[in-house]
């Protein structure tokens, strides 16, 4: 039989093999690691990528041809004018700038056992027990009555102090070991130990120090007080965000992997950046966007719901060509909704198809529908859209595969996709493979990093 007639997906290593691409993906990987290790939130994720668009001569002024907007320092959208007109299409990447974490509650504080502690409500889809016994840091920003903000991180240099949630010892943890997982880890017992001290006492007889009903919270909010000026009311207005502590590693003997949190999704955040800042000359407009509220579903202001990028399309649109038409321009628009895909696990490979599942080291991944039991919830992309960007990357010789998430009745997910699909455009679901996902600790493989950074600059060419 003809060999050729067969497809066997190629593995992204074998295809770069010579010492030059070698250096390429270590070199990549470096800036990645770093990116990572230091944007843990979507608000460190939109300053860091407005700083560099703004080095890179972006601005927000709608005569441009670089141009940029933020939604609440929450989304951030960049669009580069292409050589053709705006009727003749747009090229768009969008990913996602959140990520699964541990929220404080608007009333965090409290004390019991001599302790203080802090109240969280998760957000986005985590398993529980992964996030206890780990150290943990403190990311986000207070504003104050006045409007003045403080940002704050706590625990991601060497110096600082780490937070935890501490697990019950073994010893007593009989009836736990009985229950499902999901009975056994209670959202409220998510609770983070802030202090073990009291506040100073004021008073020299002990028994009247002990009579101070909240003397350990009171060393926790004095402590607030000392450093940030804040007052407990100041904590209604906060975005206080537990992220694991720390910075992304290499993984493996032969570090070929990337370990780190929030891979989901700012790996394709990091890769579209990289390729957009990289291809200047564009023939049709470039649009990447990186969203907010994405692991909760797209809601909210900051969501791939809202009208932000309608809007913001719209009066840039009008001020370049007057008069043209936004519906016309966004049928005629082909789109990727950048996102990690769930690759096969090695532990648990009965719950993929195996024949229809994405492996890392293959390059991005195709998933031409999400949804859930029938497809239910997805927008599939069409036969002649997957046709043109296969031989797009077949033609520039990226490695990409094409996959389905899971066994068809065992789960699901969304992403964006179906946000951008309402408006008639063209898109699909393309994005590296993870292992581990919304883990403290997400795994992705170097070569599928470089393979996508390469995809998306080709497709935004
Ligand atoms: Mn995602
Ligand atoms: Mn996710």
């Amino acid at each position: 039989m003809d060999q050729s007639l067969l497809h066997k997906p190629k593995n992204a290593w074998d295809i770069y093999q010579d010492q030059e691409s070698r250096q390429a993906i270590e070199q990549l990987t470096e800036k990645y690691v770093d990116f990572l290790s230091s944007c843990k939130t979507e608000r460190e994720t939109v300053t860091r990528v407005r700083a560099r668009l703004e080095q890179a001569g972006f601005s927000q002024d709608l005569a441009a041809s670089r141009f940029y907007a933020t939604a609440k320092e929450k989304t951030i959208l960049m669009v580069r004018k292409g050589r053709r007109s705006l009727q003749d299409g747009l090229r768009i990447i969008g990913a996602h700038a959140d990520t699964p974490r541990l929220d404080f509650k608007q009333h965090p504080l409290y004390e019991t056992c001599d302790l203080t502690l802090a109240k969280t409500h998760y957000y986005g889809g985590i398993r529980k027990y992964q996030w206890l016994s780990r150290p943990l840091a403190l990311h986000g920003v207070v504003v104050l009555a006045s409007g003045k903000r403080i940002e704050i991180c706590i625990g991601e240099d060497r110096q600082d102090p780490v937070f935890v949630i501490a697990d019950l010892l073994p010893h007593l943890a009989m009836k736990q070991n009985e229950l499902k997982v999901s009975d056994a880890f209670e959202a409220e017992k998510l609770n983070v130990l802030l202090g073990n001290r009291p506040v100073p006492g004021r008073e020299t007889d002990q028994e009247a120090a002990e009579k101070d009903k909240d003397r350990f919270k009171k060393n926790i909010l004095e402590l607030l007080h000392r450093r940030y000026g804040l007052v407990e009311e100041d904590l209604y207005s906060a975005e206080l965000q537990l992220v694991p502590a720390g910075s992304a590693r290499s993984v493996g003997l032969d570090g070929s992997m990337v370990g780190g949190y929030g891979q989901d999704d700012r790996i394709c955040v990091f890769s579209a950046f990289e390729a957009f800042l990289a291809e200047t000359d564009p023939e049709f407009t470039q649009v990447v966007i990186f969203w907010d509220k994405e692991e909760i579903g797209s809601e909210g202001a900051t969501g791939a719901k809202s009208l932000f990028m309608e809007y913001i399309l719209e009066d840039l649109f009008q001020s370049w060509e007057p008069g043209v038409r936004m519906s016309q321009i966004l049928r005629n628009a082909g789109a990727l909704s950048a996102d990690v895909h769930g690759s096969i696990d090695p532990d648990h490979q009965d719950l993929h198809d195996a024949l229809n599942s994405s492996k890392l080291g293959y390059g991005p991944v195709f998933c031409k529908f999400t949804g859930h039991r029938g497809k239910v919830g997805s927008s599939e992309a069409t036969a002649e859209y997957v046709a043109w960007l296969r031989n797009l990357l077949n033609s520039a010789g990226i490695p990409w595969q094409m996959a389905g998430l899971g066994k068809v009745d065992g789960g699901g997910g969304g992403t964006v996709a179906k946000y951008l699909a309402i408006y008639g455009m063209d898109i699909i679901d393309f994005g590296p493979g993870v292992l581990g996902m919304h883990s403290p600790f997400e795994v992705t493989s170097k070569a599928d990093l470089y393979a996508t950074r390469q995809a998306f600059q080709a497709f935004l060419r």
